[in-house]
């Protein structure tokens, strides 16, 4: 490409001589500017860059060398080149003067066209360099630009993919974290569903077997109201009643414990035992169940006896309702072993393994575990086996035996194939440790009737009780509420006085501090009767001043002890006749 005409500026005070250097260089194809005095030539150069200057050394006002100083104090000029144009023979002194403005020549006139023309070229030329230089850095310049810019581009842009893919991440991360939460909820629901079901199933099944015992029982009064005194029919159903009391009782008393497990409040009262004892009271509660299905039982214990921490009252609950069960989901005339077995090893310490097992219906493969859970049963409807209970007893099973440090599991073969229980629990260590003396044989007492005063606001509860007491002989008083109570005691001390706690108005507690004020009544035996057998329910009744607490329905015979402790002498301390918990 060629490059754009530079500027040349030539200065002269004679017209001619201005147009005799234009006519010399004017083929160089340049632009020419004339300047006819020094001052003129310093006006151009303001805001011209001129790539030369041809000056006439001899001017009038002002000569070629002064403007030339000028010219060298002005950043735009300091550097142009300047070419001196003199008439005269060069002295040393012009010449030296003229090279310290950085002139780089002199010429002579009368100028010699060529040389003047390729002088001037020369520096046309350099000019035309230098700017290509100048463009040329200028050029790189930007493009050094442009390329920083684009890094920084490419850097924000390589920060903002990052600041996005991690957001992504975080998004990605959030939702995962989201779907599991949301994972979590659905099965929370499900297990809520699953839960909300058992409920429904178990309030189902509740009323069910609370209806069982019923028709049996209203049919037996019945049959005693039309049979007259006939002594064989008044013993048939007295045992039917007496069956499905007990067996009602047992319902709301596994009802009671599911409420204990649920609020953890299921405690023990651990003792130093026999097991071998406790298997024999479990057989003797569970004997009505196996002789009404006509199984064979057969018990294995080893003679000598096997010493265990535990809950006596639990363990036999344990093992009564894994002899239940056996008998229950068991065909007629089946086959019941219960054996013991300690496992010790040789520090003494071990397991004693007990194991329930029958020829039963069996429990197929994936229920094994689950039968333990509360409220869960095998759905046997297809099968024409009696189905009932209400998937408690096992779930109490294990509570039981864990808080006692065992371990309880069920196996079988499956249908058809018998079921077998396996109940593991830590051995009683032998260290420090003699069984303890027979107890003293309880000496009978004299069987004279007893002034017992029965309070109670619940009207049947506390005429049956009155007519069972009657019945052996006591003379009882009724009283339905606390004033009564307190009055009925003032006019005939009794002996003994059975107290409802949840009396209306003013409640048990307090009729039996009242009771306390009276002359007299520290002779009389004061029993609590309560639906609530706990351990803080039993130290509310000791801090009111009871002697006893039951827990209703009253055995007969935890009463019987009681009433001989009257006959005597008031114990003074308060003892637990019966430990139903
Ligand atoms: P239930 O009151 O229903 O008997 P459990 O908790 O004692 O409650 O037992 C739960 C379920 O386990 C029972 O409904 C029954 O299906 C099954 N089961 C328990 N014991 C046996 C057994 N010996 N043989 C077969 N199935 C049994």
């Amino acid at each position: 490409m060629a490059a754009a005409p530079v500027n040349i500026l030539l200065v002269d005070d004679q017209p001619a001589n201005l147009q005799a250097l234009e006519v010399i260089l004017e083929g160089l194809g340049q632009n020419l500017v004339r300047a006819s005095s020094g001052k003129e030539a310093l006006k151009r150069l303001l805001n011209t860059e001129f790539a030369v200057i041809l000056m006439d050394v001899c001017m009038p006002e002002m000569d070629g060398l002064e403007t030339a100083a000028l010219i060298r104090e002005r950043d735009l000029s300091r550097h142009t080149p300047i070419i001196f144009l003199t008439a005269y023979e060069k002295t040393d002194v012009q010449m030296f003067e003229g090279y310290s403005l950085g002139a780089v020549d002199y010429l002579f006139k009368p100028l010699v066209p060529i040389i003047l023309r390729s002088k001037v070229a020369v520096f046309v030329e350099l000019f035309q360099k230098t700017e290509q230089v100048k463009q040329q850095v200028e050029l790189l310049r930007q493009k050094e630009r442009e390329e920083h810019e684009s890094r920084l581009a490419a850097e924000k842009q390589r920060w903002e993919m990052d600041l996005l893919r991690r957001e992504a991440e975080r998004d990605k991360e959030t939702s995962e974290i989201l779907a599991h939460k949301a994972g979590e909820l659905s099965h929370l629901n499900r297990a809520i569903q699953e839960a909300d079901r058992r409920k429904d199933e178990f309030l189902a099944m509740l009323g069910h077997e609370l209806r069982n015992p019923l028709a049996p029982i209203s049919n037996a009064l019945h049959i005693l109201r039309q049979s007259g005194n006939d002594p064989q029919t008044t013993v048939e159903m007295y045992d039917i009643l007496q069956r499905q009391v007990h067996h009602m009782s047992r319902l709301i008393d596994d009802l009671l414990d599911v409420s204990r497990i649920s609020r953890g409040k299921l405690e023990l009262r651990t003792q130093r035992l026999n097991l071998t004892e406790i298997i024999s009271h479990a057989v003797e509660s569970a004997h009505p169940l196996i002789g009404e299905y006509r199984h064979q039982l057969h018990v294995r214990v080893p003679d000598r006896p096997v010493w265990l921490d535990a809950d006596p009252t639990r363990l036999e609950q344990v093992l009564a309702n894994l002899l239940n069960n056996a008998a229950k989901y068991t065909e007629p005339g089946g086959r019941i072993d219960i054996t013991v077995s300690p496992n010790q090893g040789a520090d003494g310490l071990g397991d004693a393994v007990i194991t329930v097992q029958d020829t039963g219906i069996g429990i197929p493969p994936d229920m094994v575990e689950r039968i333990f859970e509360l409220f869960t049963r095998v759905d046997r409807s297809l099968s024409s086996s009696t189905q009932w209970g209400m998937g408690i007893g096992l779930a109490l099973v294990r509570t039981i035996v864990e808080l006692h440090g065992g371990r309880v599991q069920a196996s079988s073969s499956g249908a058809g194939q018998g079921s077998t229980f396996e109940v593991r629990l830590p051995l009683a260590s032998a260290i420090d440790w003699e069984p303890p003396a027979l107890a003293p044989p309880t000496i009978a007492t004299s069987d004279r009737p007893v002034n017992v005063l029965v309070v109670d606001d619940n009207k049947p509860a506390v005429h049956s009780l009155a007519l069972l007491l009657r019945k052996q002989g006591h003379r009882v008083r009724i009283a339905y509420d606390g004033p009564e109570a307190l009055e009925a005691v003032r006019i005939h001390v009794p002996e003994v006085v059975l107290l409802d706690i949840g009396l209306p108005g003013m409640n048990g507690y307090e009729v039996a501090r009242r009771l306390k004020e009276q002359d007299g009544f520290d002779r009389v035996v004061l029993v609590a009767l309560t639906g609530y057998g706990q351990l803080e329910d039993r130290r509310s009744s000791q801090e009111a001043g009871f002697d006893h607490h039951l827990v209703k329905p009253v055995e007969p015979a935890a009463l019987e002890e009681i009433f001989s402790q009257a006959r005597t002498k008031k114990s003074g301390t308060l003892q637990d006749a019966v430990s139903s918990t």
